[in-house]
């Protein structure tokens, strides 16, 4: 245990003054932290989203070793290497149709920084500039000033507001208000926004929102209807989560711009891509150096980053993968049964290997006083779950036995009795 009131640490998303100690994790493996003082902690949320066949795969970390090795870092500019040369060429094999170019950086905010960075780029150098966006309501892309832009306002920005660039905002399709959203859209569409930024089918840390594949490409038919640019923020819901590889594949559509992170090192290095059509790319593309795509970062594209997404790749190949994930997926609507009618919850829902349920407070919101509580409530029971708010939701890496469901929803209805 480490006590943060005299560590020098300053932690993400966390309140100090709400914390005497956290746990120090030494270790981790498949779905389990281990701390320094023995603990073993299942991890239901899979480390912020980002871990997908489990902790310290065998394979990625082999491969991680294998390329720090060889070669741990070059400039990516004016040169490349193996590995982000095959990790571009499967990307774009596995993903819809249509995409044809890998812009690579290092983190979800700056993969949505570069689709946005792409449209506004393509509008200008096409010579018919835009520069408006259109976003959906409870959206999350990111913690940097850009990414927040296009966000939903509230408790995580408002310090920041006066920097933000205004957007214009569609309602979440609600179940039964679609139709809402999609009029909102084909308004918003006539003002030549230069692009749609969403979340395909889930969104993230907005509450864990779902909607339907029908509500998506119904959104992407308007897009390109009105030719407006359609990016899909698939940081979160790539990489099996929403029960396909991508939630685009759900739909059956093809963005203009595509954001993967999180999963795509299987959770083990930072790395992000943007996919893009090639209009766009092409838009850039011209003897005169103003139209270069002028974005980069140190470490874009980082080798030993590329060898354990081309690890996580690879991996995809097995159809081991797909049946595990379809299991899961199974598993998690059988332990949301009994919830469904518990008078303690209210929306309680799956998007594939996801689950989310709402705690009937007064408070709802991100901000309800009961939500430390819960925390501390899971910690004390080796579980890592951390409710947006009044949201309890469980993602965990695909390795999970029926066993380790069984606990997380054991605890999560003893944890709804805290409400009292
Ligand atoms: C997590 C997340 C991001 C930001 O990713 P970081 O790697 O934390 O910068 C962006 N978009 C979505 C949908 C996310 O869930």
């Amino acid at each position: 245990m480490t006590s943060p009131t005299q560590s020098p640490v300053w932690h993400p998303f966390t309140q100090h003054a709400l914390y005497d100690d956290f746990p120090t994790i030494v270790r981790a493996e498949g779905a389990f932290l281990y701390t320094d003082d023995g603990r073993r902690i299942l991890d239901a949320i899979a480390s912020w989203w980002v871990v997908t066949h489990g902790h310290c795969h065998p394979n990625i970390v082999r491969a991680i070793q294998d390329e720090a090795a060889r070669l741990s870092q070059i400039i990516f500019a004016g040169q490349t290497h193996p590995a982000a040369e095959e990790v571009a060429e499967r990307l774009i094999g596995l993903s819809p149709k249509g995409l044809s170019h890998v812009f690579f950086s290092d983190s979800g905010s700056t993969c949505v920084e570069v689709a946005i960075k792409m449209a506004l780029g393509y509008w200008r150098h096409t010579g018919a500039p835009r520069e408006r966006i259109v976003v959906m309501e409870h959206s999350y892309h990111g913690d940097t000033i850009g990414t927040m832009s296009v966000g939903a306002r509230g408790v995580f920005n408002a310090a920041y507001e006066p920097l933000l660039f205004s957007v214009d905002c569609i309602p979440f399709p609600a179940a039964g208000k679609e139709q809402d959203t999609l009029d909102a859209l084909e308004r918003a569409c006539r003002n030549r926004p230069a692009a749609l930024i969403v979340e395909p089918l889930v969104l993230g840390a907005g509450g864990m929102l779902m909607y339907s594949p029908q509500t998506l490409k119904e959104m992407r038919r308007i897009c390109t209807e009105a030719d407006v640019l359609f990016i899909a923020d698939e940081v979160m819901t790539g990489w099996g989560r929403t029960g396909t590889l991508f939630a685009c594949e759900q739909a059956g559509i093809t963005p203009d711009i595509v954001c993967y992170s999180k999963g795509i090192t299987g959770g083990a290095l930072p790395l992000a891509v943007t996919l893009c059509t090639r209009s766009i790319f092409d838009a850039h593309y011209s003897t005169d150096r103003t139209k270069t795509f002028y974005h980069s970062s140190s470490y874009t594209a980082n080798p030993v980053a590329c060898a354990a997404a081309l690890a996580n790749l690879k991996m995809w190949d097995d159809s081991a993968v797909r049946t595990r994930i379809d299991a899961l997926c199974t598993m998690q609507e059988r332990a949301l049964e009994t919830f469904r009618d518990d008078p303690r919850f209210t929306n309680v829902r799956r998007c594939g290997t996801i689950t989310a349920l709402d705690l009937k407070v007064e408070d709802a919101g991100y901000l309800a006083d009961i939500t430390p509580r819960l925390w501390a409530y899971f910690n004390e029971h080796d579980l890592l779950i951390r409710p947006l708010g009044n949201t309890i939701y469980v993602m965990p890496p695909y390795c999970v036995t029926q066993g380790d469901i069984d606990r997380i929803y054991a605890a999560i209805g003893e944890a709804a009795n805290l409400r009292a």
